[in-house]
């Protein structure tokens, strides 16, 4: 994080100064506890869902559907690009074989958080973060650090929360059960699934 962003953040925690931010979301259940946080800390979003890694696409209209859903519980606008699994394939090619929290997962996560970053850029939107290091299933250092390596490459700030923080994976959870969102199984890939 860079020093204005610190200082920033310091105003923040005195209540004076609120950001706008586009928030790439995973999923819905994992966007609950992330948005009343953010929210709570009185910043204004917008939700951004790529995610192309996910398969097959009925499963990626499922989560999708799912978002919409929390975006419309918080009265938040939420914005989807077109489902493109060739291209995150070609993405992460060659690390088909990879552990989960591996290699492949960088790759993925660095798609995503590219998308996110133009999609902020595009936008005017000067800050972007993610629903990712909430998922207790991945590795809140490896989606920071490739959070602020996109972030300075795109010229958009990365905000480098762990929402895991703070109980954040349990909270989405009972979020999650309280507005009946689907929860599913597996991390979202061919590569993952395969592994259930
Ligand atoms: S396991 Fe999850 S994070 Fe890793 S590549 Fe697959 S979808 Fe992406």
């Amino acid at each position: 994080m860079n020093i204005t962003l610190q200082k920033e953040r310091l105003l923040i925690i005195e209540g004076e100064v609120e950001m706008k931010i586009l928030l790439h979301v995973c999923c819905g259940p994992c966007s609950t506890f992330v948005i009343e946080q953010l929210k709570s800390e009185g910043h204004e979003l917008v939700l951004f869902f790529p995610n192309s890694n996910i398969y097959p696409k009925e499963e990626r209209e499922k989560r999708k559907l799912y978002a919409e859903k929390v975006s419309e519980i918080y009265e938040l606008d939420f914005i989807f690009d077109e489902y493109n699994h060739p291209e995150w394939k070609e993405f992460v090619r060659g690390l088909e074989s990879e552990p989960s929290g591996g290699k492949r997962c960088a790759k993925c996560f660095e798609m995503n958080l590219t998308k996110a970053a133009m999609k902020a850029r595009e936008l005017g939107i000067e800050n972007f973060t993610t629903t990712l290091t909430v998922s207790r299933f991945k590795k809140s250092h490896m989606v920071i650090a490739v959070g602020r390596a996109v972030g300075s490459r795109i010229g958009v700030n990365f905000l480098d929360y762990d929402f895991k923080k703070k109980g954040g994976y349990d909270k989405s959870i009972e979020l999650a059960k309280k507005y009946g969102l689907y929860q599913q199984s597996y991390c979202g890939c061919e590569f993952s699934l395969r592994k259930n």
